[in-house]
């Protein structure tokens, strides 16, 4: 890992709870942590919650049922509709190009992602759709 402010390599500096790697600038002695994964990118919601959470909205409840359900906030629903939505289209416009059923259903998802999250606005236009 590289120092951000001096641009040298760091040395490893023991690790943090999580067990991520800790690393320590020789020069500045600033600390720095080697990030993981994140597949929810700044939602810090367990995995199966998040995908329960999804599951009941792509079923048709309500962010508000859905936030009675599972107990997550509404607001944090709604981040996670928004980068649910927004990793379902790159992965439409990367990958997804034949296959009919799969895109169907990735089109749903979107456009249940793009109506919860901006109600009232018109649904933006998927990037490289071939619909
Ligand atoms: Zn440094």
């Amino acid at each position: 890992m590289t120092c951000h402010n001096c641009q040298v390599e760091c040395k490893k500096f023991g690790s943090n709870r999580a067990g991520h790697q800790r690393f320590r600038c020789r020069q500045c002695s600033r600390t720095f942590t080697e990030s993981g994964p994140h597949p929810l990118g700044d939602i810090r919601l367990p995995l199966d919650r998040a995908l329960l959470c999804l599951q009941l909205i792509v079923e048709g409840n309500s962010v508000r049922s859905t936030e009675r359900i599972t107990g997550v906030h509404r607001d944090t629903i709604l981040g996670l509709l928004e980068v649910a939505g927004l990793r379902a289209e790159r992965l439409l416009s990367e990958r997804i190009r034949r296959d009919t059923t799969q895109r169907r259903s990735m089109l749903r998802l979107y456009k249940t992602v793009a109506f919860s999250s901006a109600k009232n606005q018109a649904v933006p236009k998927l990037r490289n759709g071939p619909w």
